[in-house]
């Protein structure tokens, strides 16, 4: 399936591994030029240079904090006029809310929060004029079926999601849609991390561990960052215009809810 997109532009946030590389991937296999973001610069600019020489896409690297307001202005100064947002920040620590202050709150709004929505202020106008746009944001299952230890991800990723229930209902006329993809357990290196804490502790292999995580799930395994990306490319593509204000879980069949 031609998913149309050759020759658009995309902004991928927070990209340089995981969930937001698998997107920047995926869209640069369909013919998409990207600016990708992160905040490390060399691993950054190494992800770059590898998705431009396998797809012969331009990839432009822009290292620097996406929930800062002058890290989104170096973005945007990259890719003024965007087709395509994928909106992606590392997400809030795990803990006991009663340990937690006005400033840790603060922090996870800002980056899965606000950071999202002052980027789809900057760029839905356009995208509104030119009659074409695709906004994905990267939430967690946690949206659908909250993890009590991150309550800062849970209430941060209900207010955005919150929010573009609203706007994506009045952008659709215009060709912008707007819709959540809400990763389940995906083998990134956020995920592998704490399986090799877990791993150390219990003197074991952290494949053992990460196998282990992946049985307890429907489908036996963990995904893959290209599958997750597989996803975002399709709701990104132009046969996506029906589509709006929902959110896709893809998380092996995890939740239990018949819809
Ligand atoms: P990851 O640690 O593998 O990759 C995170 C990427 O984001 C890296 O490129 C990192 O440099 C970049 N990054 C982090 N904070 C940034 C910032 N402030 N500015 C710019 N770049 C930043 O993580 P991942 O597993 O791909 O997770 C991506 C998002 O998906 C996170 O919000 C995470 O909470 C959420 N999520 C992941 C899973 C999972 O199983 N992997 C499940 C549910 C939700």
């Amino acid at each position: 399936m031609d998913l149309g997109l050759r020759g658009r532009k995309a902004i991928v946030c927070a990209a340089s591994k995981g969930l937001g590389r698998g997107c920047a991937e995926a869209l640069a296999a369909e013919g998409v030029d990207l600016v990708i973001n992160a905040r490390t610069e060399d691993t950054l600019v190494r992800t770059a240079e590898e998705i431009a020489a396998r797809c012969g896409v331009s990839v432009t690297p822009v290292a620097c904090d996406i929930t800062t307001e002058a890290g989104r202005a170096r973005v945007l100064e990259a890719c003024p006029e965007p087709d395509i947002l994928v909106n992606n920040a590392g997400g809030p620590p795990p803990g006991d809310f009663r340990d937690w202050d006005r400033d840790d709150w603060i922090a996870a709004l800002d980056a899965n929060m606000l950071t999202p929505i002052l980027l789809i202020k900057s760029v839905v106008d356009g995208m509104i004029e030119r009659r074409f746009g695709r906004v994905v944001n990267i939430t967690s299952a946690a949206v659908k079926a909250p993890i009590p230890i991150l309550g800062l991800s849970n209430g941060a990723r209900a207010g955005l999601t919150g929010f573009v229930a609203g706007l994506a209902r009045e952008t659709v006329r215009h060709n912008v849609t707007i819709n959540g993809l809400l990763p389940g357990p995906f083998d990134t290196d956020r995920l592998r991390n704490t399986m090799a804490a877990r791993a150390e502790k219990e003197g074991r292999p952290v494949e053992e561990v990460l196998r282990e995580a992946g049985a307890s799930n429907p489908s036996g395994r963990v995904g893959t960052p290209a599958e997750f990306g597989h996803a975002c490319a399709f709701l990104c593509s132009a046969h996506s215009g029906f589509m709006t204000g929902q959110n896709l879980l893809v998380d092996g069949g995890a939740f239990p809810g018949t819809l």
